[in-house]
C-alpha cells in the first residue's frame, strides 16, 4: 500500500523525538547550546564556576523560592543543638546523627568526642599508629578494614588520646574482640 506524500509527512512528524515540538527544528544557537551540554569535560564551561556563583539571588527569585517552600517543614524542625554551619547532608546525617540529644561528655558518641575524632590531630595520630605498625593488623596481619585502637580507652583516658604508644593497629574483626570496644569501654568509667 502506498502512502500519499501528505500522509508520509504526517508519519515523519509523528516519529520525531519530541512530540511537543514535532517538526520544529531549534535555532542554530539553541542547537549549539544543546550540543555543548552533552560534551561533559569537553564543554568549554566544564569545571568553571556557574555564572551566578557567589552572587546574591534577585529579590524576585528569593520570593519565588520562598513561596515554593511554604508549608514544608523547616529543615531544622524537631532538632536541637548547634546548627550554625551544620552540614545536614554530610557526616551528621549519614551516621544517623543523634538529633541534638546530648549524652554525657565522657561517652564516646558525644558530639564533643565525635568532633575530636574528626579532627586533623586525630587523623595524624591514627596515621602515625598505622605507619608504625606497617599498615597491618598487629594480631592477624590483614591489611583490610584497619582501625586504630586505643589500648586505654579514648573516652576515659583523655590525656592518652593522642599518645602513639596508646594506639595499635587492628582490623575491624580483631578490634571488636577487644574488651574495650565500643560500649564495653564503660567498665573504665570509674576511673574518671
Ligand atoms: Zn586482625
Amino acid at each position: 500500500m502506498a502512502h500519499s506524500q501528505q500522509t508520509k509527512d504526517k508519519i515523519r512528524k509523528a516519529l520525531m523525538g519530541n512530540k511537543n515540538s514535532a517538526g520544529v527544528i531549534p535555532s542554530e544557537k539553541t542547537r549549539e547550546l544543546i550540543r555543548q551540554t552533552k560534551l561533559g569535560s569537553k564543554n568549554p564551561n566544564f569545571g568553571k564556576p556557574s555564572h551566578n556563583r557567589g552572587k546574591p539571588m534577585s529579590a524576585q527569585s528569593r520570593r519565588k523560592l520562598s513561596a515554593s517552600r511554604m508549608g514544608q517543614p523547616a529543615w531544622n524542625r524537631g532538632r536541637r543543638g548547634p546548627f550554625k554551619n551544620m552540614n545536614t547532608t554530610g557526616l551528621a546525617k549519614g551516621r544517623g546523627w543523634n538529633r541534638g540529644i546530648r549524652k554525657p561528655e565522657d561517652q564516646c558518641s558525644s558530639p564533643r568526642n565525635a568532633r575530636i575524632r574528626r579532627s586533623a590531630e586525630y587523623d595524624l595520630w591514627r596515621r602515625s599508629v598505622f605507619y608504625r605498625d606497617g599498615f597491618k593488623c598487629i594480631w592477624c596481619g590483614t591489611k583490610r578494614e584497619l582501625q586504630a585502637d586505643h589500648i586505654k580507652p579514648f573516652a576515659y583516658f583523655p590525656e592518652l588520646r593522642f599518645a602513639i604508644d596508646n594506639g595499635r593497629t587492628l582490623c575491624k574483626p580483631c578490634h571488636k574482640t577487644t574488651d574495650t570496644y565500643g560500649h564495653k569501654a564503660r567498665r573504665f568509667s570509674h576511673l574518671l
